[in-house]
């Protein structure tokens, strides 16, 4: 007999091959992430406003220690109190 010895493969990969479904979960972070996109955007920093303080209507940005609100602004301030003086004043 010279009929070509095929080797049968090992029993291991003739296993069927199970698919992994992806599973599907509802992602909380998505939900997180939209609820913050609806916060309004310091346009100073670019972070939502939250956390951010305001004075007088004033918006003060922690973050870069300046206010966008106008006549406030190109002002770097030293301290949050330092803004609420200048607004003091300004506001007169
Ligand atoms: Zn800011």
């Amino acid at each position: 007999m010279s009929a070509p010895h095929e080797l049968s493969p090992p029993s291991w990969a003739r296993a069927p091959q199970y698919k992994r479904k992806s599973l599907e979960q509802p992602s909380a972070v998505g939900v997180e992430v939209s609820r913050m996109q609806n916060l309004p955007v310091c346009t100073c920093c670019g972070q939502p406003t939250q956390g951010h303080k305001k004075y007088n209507r004033k918006a003060f940005c922690p973050v870069k220690m300046m206010s966008t609100s106008k006549g406030l602004d190109n002002t770097v301030y030293n301290s949050y109190e330092h803004f609420t003086s200048v607004v003091d004043k300004v506001e007169r």
